[in-house]
């Protein structure tokens, strides 16, 4: 197994010819542990509401500038449909902590989801409560992407100002999501000012170390009028420590994701595609991702899911992006995944 040092100096690598050899790796560990199919996840972006402020994203609380919405829930079934019709396997429901997504209309819209699509279901809902995820999952929820976002607790601590609810625990939630009988998935950004290459490869490490059946990761992009991308300078280290948050090295990331943790789905994220719209996603299936979440929000919503700005999917609605996956899908001799595409190493508990 990798372990911190490694994955380090593999981070610090630039040397093209070595990149390539990372890079075809990671894709002959793909495809020998998870094979060829690219599972394709529908999101949807519930509610851009969020009652905390985490420095680096674009709808945390108080950013007057910013219209806020919550989905109807007949329009989530609506996606789910649409995503049934196109031989999506999952739809993952994405939004800012919103105490107003109660858990009673959570339910309603899995169970709905569950009885008319029999998709996958994917939430991606911050912390919550347990009694509310097992409530969840009881309605029939199947996974939980949570990042942990950094390993690094002052980094942690630096960027997430705790709300009066008291601390935050991402990193102790995973444990218990599995639990409770979730494919349990998390990551981190890469290149957020103040993230060390050490700290990334200890971030990595991790990864392996908790067996998580997903792992979602992508570059950080500074959001204009948050803290983390107004005062960058007060955050980051010198330069050769600082990690930088461009696509080459959100590639070798992914890659050293993949190697850690063979059996893992891994998203090409939105986030590569929006720093580099002609190649990001192929170049994150061809660099160890085996999963692409095309975004399926009504186009009413869109740009005001503004987590980062010019997020790729908003470019597009959900047939026309159905229709380019199609295409890159073939360009590149990949089948789109059939069923739910649950990881492999999943014990239901
Ligand atoms: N409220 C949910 C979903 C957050 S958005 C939660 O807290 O889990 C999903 C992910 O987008 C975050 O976990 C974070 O890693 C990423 N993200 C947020 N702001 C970003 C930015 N400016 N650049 C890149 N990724 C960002």
């Amino acid at each position: 197994m990798l372990g911190a040092r490694e994955i380090e100096a593999w981070l610090r690598e630039s040397d093209p010819a070595r990149l390539a050899e990372l890079f075809a790796e990671a894709d002959r560990v793909r495809a020998a542990n998870v094979g060829d199919a690219v599972h394709v996840r529908g999101l949807v972006e519930l509610s851009n509401h969020c009652v905390r402020a985490c420095l680096y994203c674009g709808i945390r609380r108080g950013i007057a500038s910013l219209a806020r919405y919550r989905i109807q829930p007949d329009e989530v079934i609506e996606c789910a449909r649409f995503a049934r019709e196109q031989g999506y396997g999952t739809l993952v429901m994405q939004a800012g902590e919103d105490p107003a997504l109660s858990v009673s209309w959570l339910v309603d819209v899995i169970e709905r989801i569950k009885a008319e699509t029999g998709l996958a279901v994917t939430l991606s809902l911050g912390e919550r409560p347990l009694h509310e995820l097992r409530a969840l999952r009881a309605a029939g929820a199947d996974r939980y992407l949570l990042r942990f976002e950094t390993s690094d607790r002052e980094l942690f601590s630096r960027i997430h100002p705790m709300p009066e609810e008291g601390a935050t625990h991402r990193l102790a939630l995973l444990p218990l999501l599995r639990e409770l009988g979730y494919e349990a998935g998390s990551g981190v950004m890469v290149g957020i000012p103040g993230q060390s290459y050490a700290s990334l490869a200890a971030d990595i490490a991790l990864f392996g170390e908790l067996e998580l059946h997903m792992i979602g990761l992508g570059p950080y992009i500074p959001q204009p009028g948050t803290p983390l991308a107004d005062r960058a300078e007060e955050f980051a280290l010198p330069e050769g420590e600082q990690v930088p948050n461009d696509t080459e090295t959100g590639f070798k990331a992914l890659a050293l994701a993949r190697l850690v943790r063979p059996e893992a789905n891994i998203p090409a994220t939105t986030a590569f595609a929006t720093l580099d719209p002609a190649a990001g996603r192929r170049l994150g299936l061809e660099r160890g991702a085996n999963v692409v979440m095309p975004n399926l929000t009504p186009e009413r919503y869109r740009r005001l899911y503004a987590i980062y700005p010019d997020k790729a999917a908003s470019r597009e609605d959900a047939r026309a992006s159905a229709a380019t996956l199609t295409r890159q899908l073939t360009e590149l001799g990949r089948p789109q995944g059939s069923g739910a595409g649950n990881c492999a190493s999943y014990v239901a508990p």
